[in-house]
């Protein structure tokens, strides 16, 4: 026979097999309860129930979200409703219970938490109408469930049964209740009365106060046998009726109000009858019997254990009966606890005070009452008020002594003295009452790792509001209700975190603050002073008390002033000496301050017109909001502060705008009046990573559903707008709410580039529309074209498949087709049967999945069950790699979209044109192979193959055509700009501004999310500037600041070659910030594009004239190879009014001597080095150069390397990285020109057939190294030295301070991966912003993406470390790893990236922290980089560990690279995700501590002990790796 194990299947399964609808409360939709998984389970399978007819309905829902909400609906039209959820929600649900009482709903209560939950959630609402049933134990838990829903069903009436889980932890498991006995007791004739009938003129709401009555199950028919106690209760009147009605017990009154009219009910037609507490014990005792009669066991609605003559007795509501039993019958004769009873309640509610004394021996002369009760408000438990009132009242009993203790957490080793300890007292002479046992606030914090892990893992995300606000206001920050910081605003607390509870406290206090103020002004008339100061001080604090600013500065002095006068009177104003503070004060809450605010006391606060600040934090995720009920009563708080006029409001997301949450919640503290701020936290689970939180906020913010704005209604009076609009979109309450009060269309005309925005509708229908009237323009242009139809859809990631399917259709209509050309999910599926003929092309994304836009048509596709193509032909074309996937298990990927959805359209019917055809960039042709023969076999089954007179294809447009036709990288560009309809610029001119420093993005967190919104992809540029030796001025810091916060995302990333990187600036915003960037006195030309690009330099801090020396020739190479076109200056620095703006020089022309109108081939990388440091990668450029000190200490020269690079396409054996190789010593003043004349050489010999072999490297070894070394120094007319020697000792950063050799100190500080940003934990940018201001040293950026403060005369040191040590940029205590590790920027915004880099990498390094730790490898260096894709810009292929991304979520993992940067590595495994990394890298590592050589670095040992070749040059990178590719 089936067992159950657990509390919450056995709950769970009762539940299912008893209710129509079960809502089962979760803490988040993906976080299973101890019921959901097996609701979901029982549901999954189809499991019949035995009271719906159908399979239940599951209902999630956030335990957070106004849960009982959701059963009006299903009560209301006759559906048995159960409730699988912890107690943490019954207290706030305590208006629902009184309304749900009279309905047969049960809910399940599980206590929170189990092991020690506080029973005041179940004392608390014992008045609500229901009635309570306990269990504890696993069989109990079985049989109450049962009881409960044959209850619920047989009185009408809602009923709770609550447990403690961990009560039954031990237990057996038991056997399934039998189908049979559930059937039978729960009278399934009953449930199908009550599911006929509808409530829906019985409004829930309107039906307060009614009588409680039983309005089910009354006629005959329902009153049939097979249980004679049933009938009873179903018409008849109980035997207890009577008796009832006198009952002593006041609770009993509670619960059976009413009961007199009992007598005079008959039937249901006439009158129904009220339920009494007696035909409830009625029924208990006819459903106990039954389940006694079947199974043999026993229940009572009190449960007595131990010795019938006991004299002694303890009464237990608290967790562990068990356990106390165990201790009274294990009892010795030294024990005070010998030979006594336990009892405790099963029905807790009705309280049957006759049952409590038939079950108390009449023996017992003193009786313990233990309640754990934590949330106590009276002094008297209210079990303790509940057994004396019945025994008290008693004439049968000779009342025992009573005694109340509280009982708090005991450890199983303290039970016996715990119990000894209550019995002593309840045995003495005069017991003491109210004693306290165990530990009050629960198990010992610490003591479990599950604490110790939450607390670990989740401070970052609970945290951030509640630093915001201490970072702000610190010592005067009072947070009035009763919240720890720690969980504040993401979970709801209870009675104390109410703001009902938090504004009253606060009025109090600000009265008292006032009457404080009244005795100070008094004080300062007065002559109670021993010295003359405090009068004054006192006069001048009373003036500004209300003044937060000048009364907290004012605050000291007078109080040192009190301090030293000695006097009564001054000693009377020190004892409250902290009102001289101006408090900041906050109520602080979660979004479940929303659900009824007419009520709520975010109402009492608004309408005080009291001067208090809210924070209200709302932790709904963003892909969670549409699963909350459209019923719910969730209500927008903003809107509703917003309505009330009198308050400051603001909508904010530390996630997003980190200033704006800083700005918002200073100006609420400044207004004088409430303020009330949303702040929005997306929150799933505890172990939600931030990058989770992140990417659910911003689709919050970018699609409006939580817009960032601030409103200030007294802002008008001021001549300032009252509502600023902080983030893009609003939703359209908000929208409608600032349309009625005119601000709408002020908005609209200030910001019309909002327009469109702000006026937009959203949804799906938008879509829908959209893809209609596509399709209905195709079809137009199509009208009077003769020629068989022809449909083409592409889903494309790179644009090869959509560019062959626009060939195809140019081709088709050449042939004279009529051919349609779109994306898939552009396409109305609904029209597919209509479709004569269908080519589908497809390329294959990340492990075998669609690409993008043609996701949705695949899931339409793939789910249809009424899509007929009986009428339609088919063929597809798929796009793929079949060795992307090296192991044998991964190979159906190769082309897999391509090959589901052909066999899927002939399953549903269609008939194939021709077979499917396979394109393989394996091929020597890439997938234009297959294609190749693919296509021509299209023609002659379309009957078009051979037709006469096609004219010429036009050739495709390359990179090169568009550098031509730019005129000088002019093309559009202007254009575009203006074009305010899009957020975009056209195909062509994406490659003209990379040559301007600039790239067009789109947030690829938000594609998919704004897709199915029917809006455009998020675009945003990137804007790279050009900082040869990456060093700037303490201004220019600050100017680049500025441009980050004011025109782009509010970060910058310091690059991997040494610059300074913008991400996130709008179109409308792309001139200003490069016109910030100008007067910065820095430009972007040539920054990205086929140009020779920022030139790179050591950053040395340790020797400051050669590093001057060596910057210098940076700057000089890079000034030598700018190009000279003056297009940069046209388009991006003439004002509107073609005012010139240009301030840093305007030297150019319209003639590239060095370039030509093509430019380059590809891009063109410059660094240099200064031994020992390779800290900028000297192998990996298209020039290194390595700096020669001269005998003097001057730069002397420079060792030139040619032919580096790392770029290389997955799976491309024909791309590889490679390292540069030496062509010899030039002396410092030629090398601007060697590097210019191999630049030539390159121009004139690179590949420009094909960009992924355009690179340096490739044409160095096409042509050999010697030819072309020889045609360099043919057009220099030079030749190159031999090489003078060098040595490299790493190529990372040292960290910390150093002074050089004129005794200037500088400082390395470590910024994880160049990110420059605001945290709440972390204001790294203001803090450097700060130094900025202040010190007169210089910035340097190294080539690890960090950051050197320089040039640190002696006298600022102290006060710079002040400032270091103040934002906590002195922090250079890091693990060597992380402190050597460095990613690119991949998601969201690079288009290349196939998976995270700068996001992932630090939770990486984390997760191998605690290895690193256990085997002594904390401080040591071992270089580990990641990107998001093959480019390499974090120059993956010289880490000694390294991985690429390859699809998201998966990596390429090589080893063995040199640790100064000198040996490429070599791939180690495929596509392999973090468990596997971690799988490999944490015995490796382990490996690495015990058996490497002395000194041994970590990428020659790994070569050492076999697990990777080394690889010798870029051209054996592919041979040898350590993963064989499997055959299928
Ligand atoms: S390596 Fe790839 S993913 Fe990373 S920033 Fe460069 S192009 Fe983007």
């Amino acid at each position: 026979m089936a067992q159950v194990l657990g509390v919450g299947e056995a709950v769970a399964r009762i539940a299912y097999l008893s209710s129509d609808v079960i809502v089962s409360v979760q803490p988040s939709l993906s976080t299973d309860s101890e019921f959901s998984k097996f609701l979901r389970q029982y549901a999954d399978n189809k499991a019949s129930s035995l009271i719906c007819k159908d399979v239940p309905e599951i209902q999630h829902v956030r335990h957070n979200a106004d849960p009982l909400l959701s059963l009006y609906q299903p009560v209301r039209s006759g559906k048995i409703t159960t409730v699988t959820t912890d107690s943490s929600i019954l207290i706030k649900s305590i208006p629902h219970l009184y309304r749900l009482a009279q309905y047969p709903v049960v809910i399940h209560a599980s206590l929170h938490p189990a092991g020690f939950p506080d029973y005041s959630d179940i004392t608390s609402i014992r008045n609500v109408g229901f009635t309570f049933l306990q269990s504890n134990s696993l069989q109990e838990a079985q049989d109450m469930a049962l009881t409960a829903h044959a209850l619920a069903i047989r009185s009408g009436k809602g009923v709770i049964h609550f447990f403690d889980a961990a009560n039954s932890k031990a237990d057996q498991p038991i056997a399934h209740e039998s189908r049979q006995l559930v059937t039978e007791v729960l009278d399934t004739n009953l449930a199908r009365q009550y599911q006929s009938m509808s409530s829906d003129d019985t409004s829930l709401y309107v039906s307060e106060g009614r009588p409680q009555v039983r309005n089910i199950g009354l006629s005959e028919g329902a009153a049939a046998p097979p249980l004679p106690a049933v009938n009873g209760v179903s018409g008849a009147t109980s035997p207890h009726d009577q008796s009832s009605a006198s009952s002593s017990s006041s609770d009993r009154k509670n619960s059976s109000s009413g009961a007199s009219e009992a007598e005079s009910a008959t039937t249901v037609d006439s009158q129904p009858k009220p339920v009494s507490s007696d035909d409830i014990d009625f029924i208990c005792e006819s459903i106990w019997s039954q389940i006694r009669s079947q199974t043999g066991r026993k229940y009572s609605a009190f449960n007595y254990t131990g010795p019938a003559n006991a004299e002694s007795a303890l009464f237990l509501f608290g967790s562990d009966p068990g356990l106390f039993a165990a201790e009274f019958q294990s009892a010795t004769q030294a024990d005070f606890f010998r030979n006594v009873g336990l009892i405790t309640p099963v029905l807790y509610r009705p309280w049957l005070a006759e049952r409590l004394t038939e079950a108390l021996p009449r023996s017992v002369k003193r009786l313990a009452v233990l309640e754990q009760v934590r949330r106590r408000t009276t002094k008297w438990g209210p079990i303790l008020l509940d057994v004396l009132m019945t025994l008290k009242a008693s004439d049968s009993h000779q009342t025992p002594t009573i005694v109340g203790y509280q009982l708090g957490y005991l450890e199983y080793t303290t039970i016996t003295q715990a119990l000894s300890g209550i019995f002593q007292n309840l045995l003495s002479q005069s017991p003491i009452q109210n004693l306290e046992v165990g530990q009050h606030g629960g198990p010992r914090t610490g003591g479990t790792s599950v604490q110790n892990e939450f607390q670990l893992s989740q401070p970052k995300l609970e945290n951030a509001y509640m630093k915001i606000l201490d970072q702000l206001f610190s010592e005067r920050l009072h947070i009035a209700n009763a919240l720890t910081s720690k969980s504040a605003g993401v979970e709801d607390q209870g009675i104390k975190s109410s703001p009902e509870y938090g504004f009253g406290s606060l009025l109090a206090r600000k009265q008292h603050r006032q009457r404080f103020v009244s005795e100070v002004q008094a004080a300062a008339k007065t002559r109670g002073f021993t010295t003359d100061n405090p009068q004054k001080w006192l006069s001048q604090w009373a003036l500004s008390a209300t003044d937060a600013e000048k009364a907290n500065k004012l605050a000291p002095e007078v109080i040192q002033r009190l301090s030293i006068d000695g006097s009564s009177a001054a000693s009377k104003l020190l004892r409250s000496k902290g009102l001289f503070y101006k408090e900041s004060q906050w109520l602080v809450g979660s979004d479940a301050w929303a659900y009824d605010l007419g009520n709520s006391g975010i109402h009492h606060v608004l309408a005080s017109g009291e001067n208090v600040n809210m924070l209200i934090v709302d932790s709904t995720p963003y892909s969670e909001r549409a699963a909350q009920d459209a019923a719910r009563r969730k209500k927008d708080i903003g809107l509703y502060a917003m309505n009330f006029g009198n308050a400051y409001v603001a909508s904010c997301a530390v996630y997003s705008s980190y200033t704006q949450v800083l700005q918002a919640m200073m100006e609420a503290e400044a207004f004088d009046g409430p303020s009330v701020i949303m702040a929005y936290l997306p929150y799933n689970r505890e172990d939600d990573s931030p990058l989770a939180v992140l990417q659910e906020t911003k689709k919050a913010v970018d699609l409006g559903y939580w817009p960032l704005y601030r409103w200030d209604p007294k802002a008008e009076e001021k001549g300032e707008e009252a509502f600023k609009l902080d983030s893009e979109r609003i939703k359209k309450e908000l929208q409608e709410f600032l349309r009625r009060d005119n601000h709408m269309s002020q908005l609209m005309r200030r910001h019309p580039q909002f327009h469109a925005h702000l006026s937009e509708s959203y949804g799906s229908e938008v879509r829908k529309v959209q893809k209609r009237k596509a399709k209905d323009a195709y079809e137009a242009l199509l009208e009077g074209l003769q020629g068989a139809p022809m449909t083409i859809l592409f889903a494309s990631d790179n644009g090869n498949a959509e560019n062959l399917s626009k060939r195809l259709a140019r081709r088709g209509k050449a042939r004279g087709l009529k051919t349609m050309c779109m994306a898939m999910d552009d396409f109305p599926l609904e029209d597919l049967p209509n479709e004569e003929n269908v080519v589908l092309i497809t390329a294959t994304a990340g492990q075998g999945e669609f690409p993008q836009n043609g996701r949705n048509f695949w899931e339409g596709v793939k789910t249809s069950t009424d899509l007929d193509l009986a009428n339609t032909k088919f063929t597809v074309f798929a796009l793929g790699d079949s060795h992307y996937w090296p192991r044998k298990e991964d190979k159906h990927y190769y082309n897999k979209p391509g090959k589901d959805i052909f066999a899927r359209l002939q399953a549903l019917g269609g008939k194939q044109i021709i077979d499917i055809g396979l394109g393989d960039d394996q091929d020597p042709d890439q997938y234009q192979t297959g294609y190749g023969e693919w296509e021509p076999k299209l023609w002659d089954a379309m009957g078009v193959g051979n037709v006469e007179g096609i004219p010429d294809e036009p050739p495709p447009i390359t990179n090169e055509d568009i550098k031509a036709a730019s005129n000088f990288l002019r093309g559009t560009i202007e254009e575009g700009l203006q074009d305010a309809s899009t957020g975009a610029i056209s195909a062509g001119d994406q490659q003209l501004t990379k040559f301007h420093g600039t790239y067009m993005q789109d947030d690829r967190d938000l594609r998919d999310e704004r897709k199915a919104q029917g809006l455009e992809p998020a675009y945003s540029f990137m804007i790279r500037c050009r900082l040869p030796g990456g060093v700037a001025t303490p201004l220019q810091w600050q100017q680049m600041d500025a441009i980050s916060t004011e025109l782009g995302n509010e970060t910058m990333k310091l690059t991997t070659r040494q610059t300074f990187q913008f991400h996130g600036v709008v179109k409308g915003k792309l001139k200003p910030a490069m016109q910030g960037i100008n007067k910065a006195l820095m430009t972007t030309i040539a920054a990205c594009g086929d140009v020779n690009r920022n030139v790179m330099c050591s950053s040395l801090p340790e020797l400051s004239e050669l590093h001057r020396e060596t910057h210098a020739s940076a700057k000089k190479i890079s000034d030598h190879l700018l190009p000279s076109t003056t297009a940069y200056h046209e388009i991006w620095l003439k004002d509107d009014n073609d005012k010139n703006v240009q301030v840093a020089g305007n030297a150019v022309q319209d003639f590239e001597p060095m370039y030509g109108p093509t430019y380059l081939p590809r891009k063109f990388k410059i660094t240099i080095a200064i031994p020992p440091h390779n800290d900028t990668d000297v192998y990996a450029h298209d020039i290194g150069l390595i700096a020669i000190k001269g005998e003097d200490g001057h730069l002397k020269g420079f060792n030139l390397m040619a032919g580096g690079g790392m770029g290389v396409t997955h799976n491309m054996k024909k791309t590889y990285p490679q390292t540069g190789r030496m062509f010899g010593y030039v002396d410092r003043d030629a090398v601007h020109i060697a590097c210019e004349k191999i630049m030539l050489v390159q121009r004139d010999n690179g590949d420009r057939t094909n960009r992924k072999h355009a690179r340096l490297k490739y044409t160095i070894d096409d042509m050999g190294l010697d030819v072309f070394k020889g045609q360099v120094e043919e057009l220099w007319g030079e030749k190159f030295e031999e090489p003078k020697p060098f040595h490299f000792e790493s190529n990372i950063d040292t960290f910390g301070w150093q002074k050089d050799e004129r005794g200037l100190n500088h400082f390395t500080m470590f910024i994880e991966n160049g990110r420059i940003e605001d945290t709440a934990e972390f204001p790294m940018k203001t803090g450097l912003r700060e130094i900025a201001k202040v010190t007169k040293g210089e910035f340097r950026l190294t080539g690890n993406q960090h950051l050197i403060l320089s040039n640190i005369p002696s006298e600022e040191l102290e006060e710079t470390k002040a400032m270091l040590k103040k934002y906590k940029l002195d922090n250079t205590n890091f693990s060597a790893l992380r402190l050597s590790s460095s990613a690119c920027v991949a998601f969201p915004t690079c288009g290349l990236a196939m998976a995270e880099s700068e996001r992932y990498l630090p939770e990486l390094v984390t997760k191998l922290e605690g290895c690193l730790e256990e085997n002594g490898l904390r401080q040591e260096s071992i270089v580990m980089r990641m990107t998001g894709c093959p480019n390499g810009c974090a120059r993956p292929w010289l880490a000694e560990v390294a991985f690429v991304g390859k699809a998201y979520g998966a990596y390429n993992m090589y080893l063995g690279g040199g640790y100064h940067g000198q040996r490429l590595n070599k791939l180690f495994r495929s596509s392999i995700k973090e468990e596997e990394i971690l799988e490999i890298m944490k015995p490796l590592l382990k490996r690495y501590a015990l058996e490497r050589n002395e000194g041994e670095r970590f990428g020659d040992f790994v070569i050492r002990i076999g697990m990777i070749k080394a690889t010798r040059e870029g051209r054996d990178f592919h041979d040898d790796t350590a993963e064989v590719e499997e055959d299928e």
